[in-house]
């Protein structure tokens, strides 16, 4: 990096500390957890751990000054997606400094803010906090958003919870207040297979599942005519997509089953089960009886795969205009189409949030990842700015 934009020490420190962890999704992050846990204990901060099942992940919930009333939660999933068959030019566990550039698997998304956090904590702890700063670190965001619903469920029955928090995905330091939300299923058409000769004696599998999938075709193109529709998004609606299919053993055998995966990704203020409907009404209504007329025994059946609901906060809500405050961002508040766990932490703790964190999401799950070092500059100074007011007052004031 050059000389003029070199990252303060401790920022360095705390960043390069984090992106050597290999917290790839199907690894354990307990070694970052202890580490974070150790960090904040040694500034007198105690931290809770939410494990997994098995042991071998963990969420980390800490609050910084007075723990009777609601603060601003900065929060951030610890795991990040793999290297595996990408061609980096650096070691992805090494932060490399370069051209004003942060290169290193999860610098962007999303180290990168975990470490301006983290690397505020002697500033946190320095004078004592008015209004409380929660840190929130969840396992598993890249697989599912499937880690943090943990630390949902404890803090569901929590009388104090966070008054508002900030997701610090790579943004731009742009503030985001809506995304997508997203619901995949895997949809089982059981046929019954017959010699290839006999078609009418079997129920070809394939050739149903690919009539509804076709159907799932026709659904989406029904909505950019009927909407709704909201300009702000790149692709301005709610979209289906089908992903893998599997079906057939041999072309001389009518196939008995066929397995395909589809999602939709919604308008916040949609529902994903409104498009499943109208899929699944399909299959029960048409594509069954037709079936089942020659074998009862055939069925389409579908099961959910991951999801998470879409972040709808107000434009005006208290958090946006806090952080813009904090940013001295006079733009409006920006949509994004990838998802995140904001929309969690909304809908099931009802605390409201925006996203805003640096670096792109352009950079992200690629090799090569890096986040800028102007991007990490601002973000510090962000949350230098969040220190320095939640010293001195409420949040009731902005
Ligand atoms: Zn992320």
């Amino acid at each position: 990096m050059n000389d003029g934009s070199t990252l303060n020490p401790e920022l360095t420190d705390m960043f390069q500390k984090l992106v050597a962890f290999d917290t790839t999704s199907r690894n354990s992050n307990l070694e970052l957890i202890h580490f974070v846990r150790d960090y904040l204990r040694d500034f007198g901060v105690s931290s809770e751990l939410i494990h997994d099942e098995a042991k071998g992940k963990a969420n980390l919930y800490a609050t910084i000054g007075p723990d009777d009333r609601p603060g601003v939660m900065l929060s951030g999933h610890t795991d990040v997606v793999p290297v595996d068959g990408q061609n980096w030019s650096t070691d992805p566990f090494s932060l490399i400094e370069k051209d004003g550039r942060c290169y290193g698997r999860g610098t962007a998304d999303m180290k990168g803010f975990i470490a301006c956090a983290l690397s505020h904590l002697p500033r946190m702890v320095e004078q004592p906090l008015v209004t409380p700063i929660h840190l929130a670190f969840s396992y598993d965001e890249e697989i599912g958003c499937i880690g943090v619903r943990r630390l949902l469920d404890i803090l569901q029955g929590r009388a104090i919870r966070p008054a508002m928090g900030i997701i610090g995905e790579p943004t731009g330091m742009r503030v985001i207040n809506a995304h997508k939300g997203k619901q995949g299923w895997r949809v089982t058409v059981k046929g019954r297979a017959a010699h290839s000769a006999y078609t009418v004696e079997g129920v070809n599998a394939v050739e149903f599942a690919a009539e509804l999938i076709c159907h799932i075709r026709r659904v989406y193109q029904e909505i950019p005519k009927h909407g709704p529709i909201d300009a702000a998004y790149r692709v301005p609606h709610s979209t289906l997509h089908v992903g893998p299919i599997q079906g057939g053993r041999a072309l001389n055998i009518v196939p008995d089953q066929c397995e395909f995966s589809f999602e939709v990704r919604h308008l916040p203020h949609e529902t994903a089960d409104h498009y499943l409907q109208q899929v699944m009404q399909h299959a029960h209504e048409v594509l069954e009886p037709a079936m089942q007329a020659v074998d009862p025994q055939t069925s389409i059946s579908v099961e959910p795969l991951a999801g998470y609901p879409g972040l709808g906060t107000a434009g005006d809500a208290q958090v946006v205009r806090f952080c813009q405050a904090l940013l001295e961002d006079t733009r409006e508040p920006d949509k994004i189409s990838f998802g995140s766990e904001a929309g969690l932490f909304s809908e099931r703790v009802n605390v409201p949030c925006v996203v805003c964190g640096p670096g792109s999401i352009l950079q992200a799950h690629r090799p090569d990842e890096y986040v800028d070092a102007s991007q990490m500059k601002s973000c510090w100074t962000f949350i230098d700015r969040l220190v320095e007011r939640l010293r001195s007052s409420g949040l009731e004031s902005s």
